[in-house]
């Protein structure tokens, strides 16, 4: 039964991610950390960006419970070190291998989640300065985007 328990702290601690994701995006990497992630933001022809900075920060407090809850037997830590590294194997998967296509998988794809997070985040590509911005998020699709896609769809199928 306890076993149930810890996977939905793993989860929640999973979606709890989405929004630390959020707001790390809105007021951290455009904020003081700008100049970490400007290049993110701007055309340029390297594999790396000084903006793959922000996956090593966040793998920090995930090795770190993980030790620390290993080390004093506690599962509640490793739970939360848990959450924290799948959220980053997904955001991984969905903003430098689905969006930015960084690897070449599933460029082809037509599933409707995959379109819609594409162009939320194309909207949010769409700004290319600190300040100005929309769409932080990189798993959950605000509805105006998913509204548009579903539009697209409606009016391919009547074409
Ligand atoms: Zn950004
Ligand atoms: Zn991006």
């Amino acid at each position: 039964m306890i076993y149930i328990v810890y996977v939905l702290v793993t989860l929640a601690v999973f979606v709890l991610m989405e929004l630390v994701a959020w707001a790390t995006h809105r007021w951290v990497m455009h904020g003081f950390l700008w100049v970490l992630h400007r290049d993110h933001h701007e055309p340029h022809d390297g594999k790396l960006e000084k903006n793959d900075w922000f996956a090593l920060f966040f793998s920090i407090p995930s090795i770190g419970c993980c030790y620390l809850g290993n080390r004093s037997s506690n599962p509640w830590l490793i739970c939360v070190g848990l959450g924290i590294l799948l959220y980053g194997i997904a955001y991984f998967l969905a903003h430098d291998v689905i969006v930015h296509q960084r690897v070449k998988w599933f460029c082809r794809s037509r599933n409707r989640y995959i379109r819609q997070l594409r162009w939320a985040h194309k909207m949010h590509h769409k700004h290319l300065e600190r300040k100005k911005g929309e769409s932080f998020g990189f798993l959950f699709v605000e509805k105006k985007y998913r509204d548009k896609i579903k539009n697209d769809e409606e009016l391919q199928q009547k074409s």
